[in-house]
């Protein structure tokens, strides 16, 4: 065994030798293990150290480099953890790493330094964004506060406070030793008598039989095992192309200096760090201090992108760095005079380290985390930052011990990514500018530039023709809003915003809306994710998956939720029954990857279900309004009254020739129907529904005026309203659970949450005064306390408020209770509502 190994195994070499192992080489690797991790950075040891909290055993770490210093991107990473982000996930996953690092030592050296962080803003759009940070810190529990520049300076001394408005400080942010943190860790793991760990030995290839990962082989001999997790860093594509699996990231290049000692200083040397780590984001650049020297990182350069296939691997010592490129001083240059600028005390100093580092870059900037769905055993920890990894580690392990996570991990999942966004060219192309936005003020409401047009439904050049204002969801163009109804806007004035609030919005959707309530509209709903499930055992499978009693009549929907075993909602869906045995399952455009995962990873082994995604065979049109049956009547022969037609129900019908489906539902609260055909004969039937409705004012609709309909009539939206941390009684769906109906998964824990009590609910919002505005994420608040937070905002252009959803304690869900939401430092009064705000009674649906 090479000496380092020796030094690091532990109790992976101490031990006597057991019938599991054999001696290979010069080191003792066991022949079979329960669970095999490759990979020794901050990601396989965090998860290890969680599965071994979780009383896992038999499991062999093993790494291509030496244990602890692997040469991966851990190696040299400086370890800021700055912990506000937008995503209330990667949030959490900060607090929690900052929390376990902080409990951490090795070798009496603490592995978290909270020494705090200033984020500077030097232009008014930057200290907006600083607000706006401000408030997601408070909506999600995190200490922060904004500061005045001499407040800046007081912290960080060598600062220039004229180049600065001011600063956003968080206390409990700092430094995370990332190789300190793998062996704290994995010592702990393997003293535990949970893992043992093996360095320079490389994984070459998987053994897989029938879907099943059935070893693992590496340079130093074969493992037998029924489960692997792939935590390997830049080298996750390589490794997991072995197993047939694809992780899309894209190693990218990342700047690191070190200044030689600064003469302010000095008194430092040996330390840590006196200062808060800083970020200087209108610069794409951080710095720490280290000791008497600065660190300086710097985002502010072109991608340099490596090929997976190109990167190198390491020998077998701590030296080799296969994680590490040339350092390219023309990218630093610009970067270290705007250093200069802003700490003056940098100038004269030369560097005495300078580095270019690899880690990881996936298309939307969010690690890759779970199962795959294509061989069973087989796991995903990719693209995870150090500020994140200890709470990726928790999630990984309780995803592996219980199969979900009681954390929403939906912008982590790596089933999320649509077909195209594995390709390479779109890896690499969104890779290299996440990494270009990294520190971008980015609005939520931001669209992509590129790739666009990849995805768009038959009757695209319609929509083009009606001046559509395209977003994008999974490679999907769909309207947001269309400038060709701003001649509405004399008969339907709506509501006015300005500024950040204004940005990617238009008068136009809240004309769109009163269009919809008081004639009819057509929504292309093509990018819905369509799956087909059938075969004998397809009731059976569905019922034990659904909240809801899907064994209805043929012709009957369905609205429910999948819960995992907590009674979490994982997805919700309508469900149509068209057959005995065929059920047609909608969802959303973006979700519909997950869901899909979700029943092929549950589905029966004894081949009675089959599952298709049908997506892209059928394009869909929402006819909605209360015109919507006059003009559905005026092209087809069939029925489509009431009482021949009713709510929740679907019918085949022809429209003129078409063979349409037609489905009784109506997410925007009106009388009408989502209408599917096969993608061929699409824009012929927009075409016919568009000429009929022309005696009605038929207008096309997007997006935006969906969203504030929705929110009238209460519908929930799965990602910001319902995910898996809320249970369907929290989320105000408990009319959808039928706990009398059979076994489902979840239902164990919807009985005892039934039983219990929801301590929080879902509340309907409506600020009290006209110029209030929310995006999202804003927290809510009674005097000083934070409530909650807000999942989802719009104007409701028929109520003329302003809507707000989010949970909040019992005791202030009530009607009428007064709480505040606070937006850019100004809180805004805001009453919880009797809900839904529109229709109630269900009049005008059910009509
Ligand atoms: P790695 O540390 O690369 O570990 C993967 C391991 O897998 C490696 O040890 C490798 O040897 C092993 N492996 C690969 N293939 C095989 C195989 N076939 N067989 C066996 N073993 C294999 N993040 C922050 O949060 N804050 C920062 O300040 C920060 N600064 C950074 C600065 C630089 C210059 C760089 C490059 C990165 C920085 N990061 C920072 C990012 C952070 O370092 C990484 O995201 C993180 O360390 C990734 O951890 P990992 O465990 O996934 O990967």
């Amino acid at each position: 065994m090479p000496k380092q190994n020796m030094r690091s195994g532990g109790t992976a070499v101490k031990r006597e030798m057991k019938s599991n192992e054999t001696k290979r080489g010069e080191g003792l690797l066991p022949m079979r293990a329960k669970l095999v991790v490759i990979g020794a950075g901050i990601v396989g040891c965090s998860v290890v150290y969680h599965l071994m909290r979780r009383g896992w055993t038999d499991i062999v770490v093993v790494d291509q480099g030496p244990l602890w210093r692997t040469g991966g991107s851990t190696s040299h990473a400086p370890g800021l953890v700055f912990q506000t982000n937008r995503s209330r996930t990667m949030c959490q996953l900060a607090q929690y790493s900052t929390h376990l690092y902080g409990q951490h030592s090795w070798q009496g050296r603490a592995c978290y330094h909270a020494v705090g962080s200033i984020e500077v803003a030097t232009t008014p759009a930057r200290w907006q964004e600083l607000q706006r940070k401000a408030g997601w810190a408070q909506a999600y529990g995190l200490a922060a506060a904004l500061l005045t520049p001499q407040a800046v300076q007081t912290l960080v001394p060598i600062l220039d406070p004229t180049t600065i408005q001011g600063g956003y400080y968080v206390e409990s942010d700092g430094i995370a030793k990332a190789v300190d943190i793998c062996a704290a860790l994995g010592t702990a793991a393997m003293e535990a008598g949970a893992a043992t760990f093996y360095g320079n030995t490389r994984v070459t290839a998987f053994d897989i039989h029938k879907g099943s990962i059935q070893a693992v082989d590496t340079d130093r001999g074969r493992i037998e095992t029924r489960q692997v997790l792939i935590a390997a860093g830049i080298w996750g594509p390589m490794v997991a192309q072995m197993a047939g699996e694809s992780v899309p990231l894209t190693p990218v290049e990342h700047q690191y200096v070190l200044t030689e000692p600064l003469p302010q200083l000095l008194q430092d040397k040996g330390i840590e760090s006196r200062h808060p780590i800083l970020r200087h984001q209108d610069h794409a650049m951080y710095f720490r201090q280290v000791g008497d020297c600065y660190g300086i990182g710097n985002y502010r350069h072109e991608p340099i992108l490596v090929e997976p296939q190109a990167l190198d691997t390491p020998q077998t010592t701590e030296q080799e760095m296969p994680s590490l490129r040339p350092f390219t001083p023309a990218d630093f240059h610009a970067s270290h005079q705007e250093a200069v600028r802003l700490l003056p005390a940098l100038a004269p100093r030369k560097l005495e380290q300078a580095i270019n580092g690899l880690f990881s870059f996936t298309p939307d900037g969010n690690p890759v985390l779970g199962a795959s769905a294509r061989t069973r055993g087989l796991w995903i920890a990719e693209a995870v930052w150090v500020t994140h990894a200890g709470g990726v580690g928790k999630v990984m392990a309780d995803l592996m011990a219980d199969g979900n996570s009681d954390w929403d991990i939906r912008e982590l999942d790596m089933q999320r990514f649509p077909a195209h966004a594995h390709s390479p060219v779109y890896v690499r192309t969104r890779g290299a500018q996440q990494y270009r936005e990294v520190y971008d003020i980015i609005h939520p409401a931001q669209q992509m530039e590129h790739p666009r047009n990849l995805r768009r439904s038959p009757w695209h050049h319609r929509l083009v023709e009606q001046q559509a204002v395209f977003h994008t969801s999974a490679g999907w163009e769909y309207p947001q809003w269309f400038e060709a109804n701003a001649p509405l806007l004399d008969i339907y004035p709506g509501h006015q915003r300005s500024g950040w609030a204004a940005r990617y919005w238009s008068p136009i959707q809240g004309a769109e809306h009163q269009a919809t309530r008081q004639r009819v509209a057509l929504y292309d709903l093509t990018a819905f994710t369509k799956i087909q499930v059938s075969g004998p055992g397809a009731l059976a499978f569905l019922q034990g998956l659904c909240a809801n009693d899907i064994d209805r009549p043929v012709g009957t929907v369905v609205y429910t939720a999948l819960c995992n075993q907590r009674g979490g909602i994982v997805s919700d869906l309508t469900i149509t029954r068209t057959t005995h045995n065929d059920f047609l399952i909608l969802t959303g455009a973006a979700s519909g990857r997950m869901d899909l995962a979700w029943l092929r990873r549950l589905r029966p082994a004894n081949g009675s279900v089959t599952i298709s995604e049908v997506t892209s065979a059928s394009a869909a049109i929402g006819l909605w309004g209360p015109h919507a049956r006059a003009v559905l009547q005026g092209v087809t022969d069939m029925d489509v009254g009431n009482e021949a037609f009713p709510y929740f129900t679907a019918q085949d019908l022809w429209i003129a020739e078409v063979p349409v489906l037609a489905v009784r539902i109506s997410y925007v609260g009106e009388l009408g129907w989502e209408l599917y055909c096969p993608t061929e004969y699409g824009l012929y039937l927009w075409d016919i529904l568009w000429g009929a409705g022309q005696a009605y004012g038929i207008i096309a609709a997007g997006n935006g005026a969906l969203n504030s309909l929705r929110l009238e009539k209460g519908y929930r939206s799965w990602g910001s309203d319902i995910h898996s941390e809320y249970t369907p009684y929290e989320a105000g769906l408990g009319w959808a659970v039928r706990l009398d109906k059979g076994d489902f998964i979840g239902r164990e824990a919807l009985q005892q949450h039934k039983a219990a009590g929801s301590a929080r609910k879902l509340c309907c919002l409506t600020f009290d005064e006209s110029h209030g505005v929310a995006l999202g994420c804003e927290p809510i608040l009674a005097d000083d306390t934070v409530l909650g937070y807000v999942t989802s905002a719009d104007y409701g252009y028929t109520i003329g408020k302003f809507i707000l959803y989010g949970y909040l304690p019992l005791a202030y869900a009530r009607a009428g209770t007064q709480v505040e939401v606070e937006y850019l430092e100004t809180r805004f009064p805001a009453t919880v509502q009797q809900e839904p705000l529109y229709d109630p009674r269900m009049e005008k649906i059910k009509s």
